[in-house]
């Protein structure tokens, strides 16, 4: 096995050497939040944030767009030390959105009422010096209801542009972001303004806060215990670029040829965590852990990520002889063999590419 050195300061060159430990390239916390006229946090000062979905827009009628939000809640509930809770509607039929009504609610609206901006979220206490930093009180936030609210395939980031599959559930997570106090941070991150945002493995592929967004909510409302590491198939490229893996077009190759893998581990959690890793082929989507079905490229343990940081790497890998000729999906998982406790135990598994053909030349 070698390794590619990529030419950029936020790469710090692997070693891979047999199962020798590697180093990622750890990255630097991007966050901000939003501020009184005092530079005090505009914030929640207890929770839960609770969000109550609009009865109009948000419905069985709907039901990318009604996951989207369930979905949303449950990504920053599970990463927040202030709870994020699903609220019941509160008037069927009510299609209003009310600022002064003292619920935080959760609407789809044309584009043209919120300027043509995918997504709006207003409070109080923005630049005005009301007593000190603490409650707002309320946040109402509009998502356009033209955008793409389907299930992202977890090989690519998401864009500000409508019709990417997913864009609207980022959108979703975006300005809960925002209900929390977050403002815009351009990063390997969920806040940035739109340089491309990534996705962490889950099951599902629902986007999720990512580090940042973590090192952020701790800047605001103070330290919280959390374990938790996330796989992702996108890596953070230099002046808040997000990058694919490349993962887009079928890959055909002879087993004697290197294969490039370029992925990345977040850490939302307070403690540095050291962890194993496994790259290998899978014949299933899913995959089936019989040994007839899945194949290990390479196994190794020592790597490792700071508190609410992330880590990328980009490698090169021989492929072990062993592995049959086939077309295979390619996966990156993260703690192999579940010795770490976690908050979400769904996210250490991604997808990196979904055709790659095994050619015995
Ligand atoms: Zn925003």
């Amino acid at each position: 096995m070698t390794n590619l050195h990529r030419d950029s300061a936020k790469y710090r060159r692997a070693v891979l050497i047999g199962f020798a430990a590697l180093s990622a390239s750890q990255l630097a916390h991007a966050y901000a939040y939003i501020q009184t006229c005092s530079g005090d946090p505009v914030m929640k000062d207890s929770g839960p944030l609770s969000e109550t979905r609009n009865a109009c827009s948000l419905n069985p009628n709907h039901p990318p767009s009604l996951d989207s939000y369930f979905r949303a809640i449950t990504a920053w509930n599970n990463i927040s030390p202030l709870a994020v809770t699903a609220s019941w509607v509160r008037d069927i039929g009510d299609c209003r959105i009310e600022f002064g009504d003292w619920a935080n609610e959760i609407a789809l609206v044309d584009r043209a009422t919120i300027g043509g901006m995918n997504g709006l979220t207003t409070y109080n206490h923005v630049n005005i010096c009301i007593g000190s930093a603490g409650d707002y009180g309320e946040t109402d936030t509009r998502v356009a209801n033209d955008m793409n609210f389907s299930v992202p395939s977890e090989t690519h980031f998401l864009t500000r542009d409508k019709t990417t599959v997913g864009a609207g559930r980022m959108t979703i997570v975006h300005e809960i972001g925002h209900q929390l106090g977050l403002a815009h941070a351009n990063g390997f991150n969920v806040m940035n303004e739109g340089n491309g945002r990534p996705l962490g493995g889950d099951d599902a592929s629902p986007p999720t806060p990512m580090a940042d967004e973590s090192a952020g909510l701790n800047s605001i409302y103070g330290g919280w215990a959390l374990t938790n590491l996330v796989a992702s198939a996108q890596a953070w490229v230099g002046s808040g670029m997000v990058s694919d893996n490349r993962a887009t077009a079928q890959t055909i190759m002879c087993k004697s040829q290197l294969l490039n893998v370029f992925f990345t581990v977040v850490n939302q959690g307070n403690l540095k965590i050291t962890f194993n890793q496994r790259i290998f082929l899978s014949l299933d989507s899913v995959p089936n852990p019989s040994p007839s079905r899945s194949f290990t490229i390479a196994n190794w343990v020592g790597g490792w990520v700071n508190p609410r940081a992330s880590g990328s790497w980009n490698v090169n890998f021989g492929i072990p002889a062993s592995i049959p000729a086939g077309t295979y999906f390619l996966f990156h998982r993260i703690d192999y063999d579940s010795a770490i406790t976690e908050n979400n135990e769904n996210d250490n598994t991604v997808i990196q590419r979904s055709s790659i053909v095994l050619q015995n030349c």
